[in-house]
């Protein structure tokens, strides 16, 4: 049960993307937490620099913020629809996969049916005095007895590249931000992951601005799709989650590796429409040869020079070395956890274990304050709970996880879902006694 203490709120959380959401919606019905959370952008916008027209969801619709924990919750993509009275049309138009525009419009109309949202309040530091958290922002302080942090991953993106970061060099989630023309130009794309993909295919649907060429640069062997193949995507259920988080370290670290095309592979739709675009300009429309596919290639270095952009390239197989130029360089390198900077002033109380917060079941960290004081964080855990983590798919459970760990209870019933692969058999005494992932004397 929560202490209640005047002033203080049961939850502030940090950052309003779609996980903070997911557990504001699954906590609205619960009108004994008093909580609120806090973003620092204008209203709800998800990954704006990447909403491309034809971008669509990777996962079902019902993996929503809130449907696999509470499919009767009034936040579902479902009661979006009925609620802007296109449920029918929906339902007839049967698409393959749900466009992000139109997820980003389901996530803005519950932002706007929940009243514990502040946007435009970014929190710029957090300490813990006399039992409580201080949340900080600019308009004043939050007092909160527990905290969740969900402000996001930081993009990947080689220190070499980071000063020449312009509008002719950026990563791909700037791409709508800071795109420059690219007509005529020679445009490289480094990265063979889902966001390179969209980019390329963004370049090739606009028939108005076809560079003169394009060069997709990857580490990967090929081109290479997304598995979600249905065995697969058990590695996205809750008892999965579960198993892999009780593994040892080391085998965690490989199966992250070896599940890698499971969570960053790419849509084969849209590998179907690149393969056609290039069809349709390089051979009926004539124009030759646009895109040079670069296989095996680890970005090395980078400068400018005369003409441009020099890229050094080195072949993950042979070593030789290679120089691609370009007009305009987009990194679609991915993204990371790291610690933010409003954690600061707390860093130092929280336990680190091989440069990774040590994780509870419930999604809270190991620090050395009260153990009425959480931290949860959200994103931040695929180290230990697998490549599932930064996906949507079991962002309500983790929400729901988050809640039982909040209250102390079975608030919601999120577990024994059946899977058809075996993953309750964990190996006998792996998860070390604590409720930790980790096996730590302390
Ligand atoms: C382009 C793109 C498409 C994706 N598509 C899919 C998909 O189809 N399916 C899937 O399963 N996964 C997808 N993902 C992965 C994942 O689901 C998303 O990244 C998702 O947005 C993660 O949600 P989040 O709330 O954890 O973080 P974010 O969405 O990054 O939200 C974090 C929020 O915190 C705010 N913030 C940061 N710092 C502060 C601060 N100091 N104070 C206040 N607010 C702050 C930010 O403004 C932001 O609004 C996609 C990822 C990307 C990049």
């Amino acid at each position: 049960m929560l202490e209640k203490k005047a002033n203080v709120l049961d939850l502030v959380g940090v950052g309003i993307g779609p996980s903070n959401l997911s557990l504001a919606a699954l906590l609205a019905p619960l009108k004994q937490v008093s909580s609120c959370f806090f973003d620092n952008k204008k209203e709800f916008q998800w990954h704006p620099g990447m909403l491309f027209s034809n971008a669509t969801i990777q996962v079902s619709y019902l993996k929503d913020l809130v449907t696999l924990v509470d499919p009767t919750s009034k936040y579902s993509f479902l009661a979006f629809l009925a609620n802007q009275k296109r449920l029918y049309r929906f339902a007839t138009a049967q698409f393959p996969s749900v466009k992000r525009r139109e997820f980003n419009q389901y996530f803005q109309w519950v932002s706007q049916n929940l009243g514990n949202l502040q946007f435009d309040t970014p929190i710029v530091n957090i300490h813990h005095d006399n039992g409580r958290f201080i949340v900080e922002h600019p308009k004043g302080v939050e007092y909160a007895n527990n905290i969740v942090l969900a402000s996001g991953l930081t993009v990947k993106i080689p220190e070499f590249v980071k000063p020449y970061i312009s509008s002719t060099v950026f990563h791909a989630i700037n791409y709508m931000e800071l795109k420059s023309p690219i007509a005529g130009k020679r445009v490289a794309v480094v990265g063979g992951g889902q966001s390179g993909a969209e980019v390329i295919r963004l370049i090739l649907s606009n028939k108005s601005e076809i560079p003169e060429s394009i060069t997709w640069i990857t580490s990967r062997p090929n081109i290479l799709p997304i598995d979600n193949t249905p065995f697969v995507n058990e590695y996205f259920f809750p008892s999965y989650s579960d198993h892999f988080f009780k593994l040892p370290k080391e085998e965690k670290a490989r199966l992250i590796k070896d599940q890698n095309l499971a969570s960053d592979g790419i849509n084969v739709d849209l590998l179907n429409d690149i393969y056609r675009e290039l069809y349709e300009l390089e051979l009926i429309e004539g124009r030759g040869k646009i895109c040079q596919f670069l296989t095996n290639q680890s970005f090395v270095g980078f400068e400018k020079n005369l003409n441009g952009w020099g890229l050094a390239l080195q072949d993950k197989n042979t070593g030789e070395m290679k120089e691609v130029e370009a007009d305009v360089v987009i990194c679609a390198t991915g993204f990371e956890y790291q610690p933010p900077s409003y954690l600061e002033s707390l860093l130092d109380r929280i336990d680190v274990a091989d440069d990774n917060f040590i994780f509870g079941d419930d999604f809270s960290v190991k620090w050395d304050g009260p153990k009425e004081n959480k931290i949860f964080i959200q994103n931040g855990a695929r180290h230990t709970r697998g490549v599932s983590d930064p996906n949507l798919s079991l962002m309500a459970w983790r929400s729901a996880k988050i809640i039982n760990g909040l209250l102390g209870g079975e608030i919601y019933d999120i577990n024994n879902e059946s899977t058809a692969l075996d993953w309750q058999n964990e190996p006998e005494g792996i998860l070390a006694h604590n409720g930790y992932d980790h096996h730590f004397d302390f």
